[in-house]
């Protein structure tokens, strides 16, 4: 993939504390990107290619949409909707080719932003892996993370035993750290969650609902990274 447009020091991050450190970064990468498409990209032919090929999902056009000017979503959709015409659509009574089917199916679940965003989070980590290698200060801004979701647990543990990963004389160090961030985080929604099943009981009706209330919408957001629409 070509360099990044992502200018995101990896400090800034770590210096705040609230959620996920990595999903704040997946959405800073995610803004950046949804701007970046409907605006400058929009007269960079090269980029246009690539995203009239892979499309974008629907989470990522709900963004673009409700960001970006109007013209700019609508130039984007007319050179996918044309890729689309000339890959994947048969003429007339012509039968779909095995080809086109797939065709259908990858332009259903790819998304220009989501690969974007993949890559630079990997690219990132690399500058993680060594900031915690080389800086004190930084383990410190980790181990005060609220935690660290589900997804970016798994994320961090496959990219810290990969090449340029952690090294070995501080794997010790960051499972303890990362363990506790996941892990206390999910002792915690279970608490709650489970403390919110009891309040159903109407022995306990007019109890405290302590830190309960939106324990399921909290652990929706550590299993899929996502927050969840306000709920009415
Ligand atoms: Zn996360
Ligand atoms: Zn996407």
């Amino acid at each position: 993939m070509k360099e990044t447009i992502c200018t995101i020091p990896i400090n800034d991050i770590f210096n705040e504390v609230g959620g996920c450190p990595i999903c704040r970064m997946r959405d800073l990468i995610e803004k950046q990107y949804v701007e970046y498409i409907t605006g400058a990209a929009m007269m960079a032919p090269n980029i246009r290619v690539i995203t009239n090929e892979k499309g974008f999902c629907h989470h990522h056009y709900e963004m673009m949409l409700s960001s970006g000017p109007k013209l700019s979503n609508a130039l984007l959709m007319q050179t996918r909707l044309q890729f689309i015409q000339d890959k994947m659509m048969p003429k007339g009574s012509a039968k779909p080719s095995k080809a086109q089917l797939d065709n259908i199916k990858n332009a259903r679940s790819s998304c220009y932003v989501c690969d974007r965003i993949e890559f630079d989070i990997n690219h990132l980590l690399r500058t993680f892996f060594v900031q915690f290698a080389e800086d004190p200060n930084f383990r410190e801004l980790l181990k005060k993370q609220e935690y660290i979701c589900l997804n970016h647990y798994e994320l961090l543990h496959r990219g810290a035993v990969a090449k340029g990963g952690i090294k070995s004389k501080d794997m010790k160090a960051f499972c303890e750290i990362t363990n506790a961030l996941c892990r206390n985080y999910l002792d915690t929604l279970y608490g709650d969650v489970t403390h919110f099943t009891t309040m159903f009981d109407y022995r306990n009706a007019g109890g405290d609902w302590k830190n309960s209330k939106d324990s399921v919408e909290r652990s929706v957001k550590f299993l899929t990274s996502k927050d969840v629409e306000e709920i009415k």
